[in-house]
């Protein structure tokens, strides 16, 4: 860029960069259907992005942070505890990484998930400033619609997203009906108890109007019973919701594995029962541990923690 002053390229060479991480690792699913990478941050953090190919989407699932605090039993991410926020920057260029791929082939970023590495509303206000560069119009573009952002239930949080009515769909990982049941799963509950979450879910349908999705891994034997089935149905019947329902991605530092076919046509079948619409989630890419964090943990059990060379 020999057009701008050279004061000014040393000052953009010592503070700017074009790509804030290297891609180190990546999987490729038996199907050709997904795709994982690995990428190194400069301190050496190391994060996950996804690829998922449907027929005419093309579904990024993304990071939000290095790590997560939020301690799920069965996400590898949650077991491996919080490192990192993410910057804005850093959750951004994951989309554009895929974007440059995808342009190459003919092909575009259709819808994003932010379900990667992390708790989004956590981190919240990157997350929702690269929300508003990858939906600006003079930024990346995609439509809001296109975005979904997860969280496991921070309240205060989903009160403050409510409030600021964005279109930005909402999607609430539960996994669990009861606290009982809830606790063992998600740490979190014990903070905000699924009463006060599901206060707080309330409170943002009420004020956008909007849809509201809730995440359920069916783990075998643990929250895959008729009796779970009918206590969500009790428990979301009448919102305006849709429940997700996704066989268990097994990690290794967690007991449970997936739901069968049978228990999971049954749970889906009570929830009909009370008049709540779901949707059986194929787990995309399972031979290439595209459950977050988990291709993190293959790379750091090959080569050790030590990711400087990876950098180099
Ligand atoms: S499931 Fe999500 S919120 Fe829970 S530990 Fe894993 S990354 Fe964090």
């Amino acid at each position: 860029m020999t057009n701008l002053p050279k004061s000014l390229r040393s000052r953009l060479a010592e503070a700017a960069t074009f790509v804030p991480f290297r891609p180190v690792s990546e999987q490729q699913s038996s199907d050709g259907q997904t795709r994982k990478v690995l990428f190194a941050l400069p301190d050496g953090n190391l994060i996950e992005t996804v690829r998922m190919q449907y027929d005419r989407r093309t579904t990024l699932c993304i990071s939000t942070q290095a790590g997560c605090a939020m301690g799920c039993v069965f996400c590898a991410t949650g077991q491996m505890g919080f490192l990192r926020h993410l910057s804005v920057g850093e959750i951004v260029a994951q989309v554009l990484f895929f974007a440059r791929e995808l342009a190459a082939e003919d092909n575009r970023v259709t819808n994003i998930v932010m379900m990667g590495m992390g708790e989004p509303l956590h981190n919240y206000t990157p997350t929702l400033a690269a929300v508003d560069r990858l939906t600006d119009p003079a930024g990346f573009g995609l439509g809001a619609r296109k975005i979904t952002i997860s969280t496991v239930g921070l309240v205060p949080a989903m009160r403050r997203y409510a409030e600021e009515q964005r279109q930005t769909p909402l999607a609430v990982s539960l996994h669990a009906a009861t606290n009982e049941e809830r606790d063992k799963l998600i740490p979190i509950n014990r903070r905000w108890p699924v009463e006060e979450l599901m206060e707080a879910c309330r409170y943002y349908i009420a004020l956008t109007g909007r849809r509201l999705t809730f995440e359920w891994a069916l783990i075998a034997g643990e929250n895959d019973t008729r009796e779970q089935a009918q206590k969500l149905g009790a428990l979301v019947q009448g919102m305006l919701c849709h429940v997700n329902l996704i066989p268990l991605n097994p990690t290794a530092g967690y007991d449970g594995g997936p739901s069968s076919h049978e228990r999971v046509a049954a749970f889906q079948e009570e929830l009909a029962r009370f008049g709540v619409s779901s949707t059986v989630r194929v787990r995309r890419g399972i031979d290439i541990q595209a459950g977050c964090g988990q291709l993190r943990d293959r790379v750091i059990l090959e080569q050790g923690n030590d990711f400087s060379q990876l950098l180099q």
